[in-house]
């Protein structure tokens, strides 16, 4: 049972140590056999060395070689340095025998132990073409014929298509929000591939917007919405960045036209787009003659409204027609039974009318509504209304004819007055009494003079004869 358990701990031990051996040889200081590495292209001849790493010394050393049918061997050197005696191969196909010794002592230090010229085949595939060494450990050895371990480093020939030996630097190009641009990059001259960095295609840059303009305008009115597109472009390549439509606001600024109105109210409505302005209100009626009563037809008056001028149809009542008065002039000058104020005269005129003095309501010139201080009202001896007109007044009339017109609540007595001789008055107009109604008053006044002058003649005639005949 001892004897077992002494066995297993042996074999423990060898595995441990093994384990360690393979640890210590992957590590920077142990002895290593180096084959070294290099790029060619297809045709190329290159050197590979084998070279001996923390040499402990070593007077022994015979190495297989492999390497794969791309690679063709010319020929094996090995390092005179070595000092003893080399052997050459006896032939150059995979696999390979190095062999050299030294008799007389330890080979030290670390040294190239030999160099192997080998040419790429024009066949050769792309790729690592692996260059591979070993050894028995029976044929390493120091000057003592103690065992050597050196660990190995196997090379490669790593064949391309091209070795990038002429190149360009690309600077890079940034994008616009026209153009792609790139990265900055090396490109081989003789195979064209990219050597370092990228000449991939960078985004499009954003675009550069500008102001904001109106297109499409469309105004709006004082109840309808306008709109507009806002558009935004780009400064620099001129793209439309965005289209948005925006709208104008109703004015609200209604345009009010004549008073509408029906039965019960009145409003207004904007001339532009027919809405009602406001709020309609009822009618404000007052009593209102639509046509004067005459003394030839008959008058209307209706419930007409303050505001808005509605009549009321159905308020509509007739005034009956104006009984005519007769009137004549009673006091100042008569002709031809027609009523004259002659302001060389200077004296009042009277009319009387015949209706009771208390019928008289008004008393109109023209038309105009006389200011009853201008006027004195009496009755005459039946009761007849008769009215004075003050000189003050009458001489504020032009010269010219005027319509006197006495009224009573159903009806007018009505005349015409002549005014003449009133020179200073004669071209302006009176405050109750209007313009007159005719006269060419020049003319008037050259005919009342030259009648004037023929009558002082015939009386100068008429008195020299009465003189004569008394004589
Ligand atoms: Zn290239
Ligand atoms: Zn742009
Ligand atoms: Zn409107
Ligand atoms: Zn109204």
């Amino acid at each position: 049972m001892k004897k077992v358990l002494a066995i297993l701990l042996a074999v423990a031990l060898i595995a441990t140590l093994s384990i360690s051996a393979v640890i210590t040889a992957s590590a920077g200081n142990d002895p290593t056999l180096v084959v070294s590495t290099e790029t060619a292209t297809k045709g190329a001849t290159k050197d590979i060395t084998i070279s001996m790493v923390n040499n402990p010394g070593v007077a022994s050393l015979k190495l297989s070689l492999t390497f794969p049918s791309d690679l063709t061997l010319n020929s094996v050197a090995y390092n005179a340095g070595l000092g003893g005696q080399s052997q050459a191969p006896a032939k150059l196909t995979s696999p390979v025998t190095l062999n050299w010794f030294n008799g007389g002592a330890n080979t030290n230090g670390d040294m190239v132990y030999a160099t192997l010229n080998f040419t790429v085949s024009n066949e050769a595939t792309e790729g690592d073409k692996a260059i591979e060494i070993s050894y028995k450990q029976d044929n390493v050895y120091n000057i003592d014929e103690e065992d050597v371990v050196f660990g190995i480093t196997n090379g490669k020939i790593t064949v391309v298509g091209c070795l990038h030996e002429h190149t360009t630097q690309v600077p890079a190009v940034p994008s616009t929000c026209k153009t792609k641009g790139h990265g900055a990059y090396t490109k081989c001259d003789d195979c064209g591939a990219i050597i370092e960095g990228s000449d991939a295609e960078l985004d499009l840059a954003d675009h550069t917007p500008g102001a904001a303009t109106k297109e499409n305008v469309v105004d709006a009115t004082c109840a309808v919405a306008g709109s507009y597109t806002e558009v935004i472009k780009c400064t620099v390549c001129g793209e439309t960045i965005s289209s948005e439509t925006k709208e104008i606001k109703a004015t609200g600024n209604h345009t009010a036209g004549d008073w509408k109105s029906d039965s019960g109210a009145h409003w207004k409505e904007c001339t532009v787009c027919k809405q009602v302005i406001g709020e309609s209100e009822s009618h404000d009626f007052e009593e209102k003659i639509l046509e004067e009563a005459t003394t030839e037809k008959e008058g209307k008056k209706a419930n007409v409204c303050k505001v808005c001028g509605y009549v009321d149809e159905e308020s509509i009542v007739t005034i009956p027609k104006l009984v005519s008065y007769d009137v004549e002039q009673t006091a100042g000058k008569t002709e031809e039974n027609e009523a004259v104020y002659d302001a060389d005269d200077a004296k009042a005129v009277a009319f009387t009318a015949k209706f009771a003095k208390d019928k008289l309501t008004a008393v109109k010139v023209n038309g105009q509504v006389v200011d009853p201080a201008n006027y004195d009202v009496a009755a005459d001896d039946q009761g007849n209304a008769v009215v004075t007109f003050k000189e003050d007044y009458l001489k504020t009339l032009g010269n010219g004819d005027y319509t006197v017109a006495i009224t009573t609540d159903d009806g007018v007595a009505q005349t015409t007055l002549t005014v003449k001789n009133n020179a200073a008055a004669a071209t302006t107009d009176t405050a109750n009494g209007g313009s007159p109604v005719t006269g060419d008053n020049n003319i008037a006044l050259l005919i009342a003079l030259l009648l004037a002058v023929m009558a002082v003649s015939v009386g100068a005639g008429f008195v020299y004869r009465r003189r004569k005949e008394n004589d």
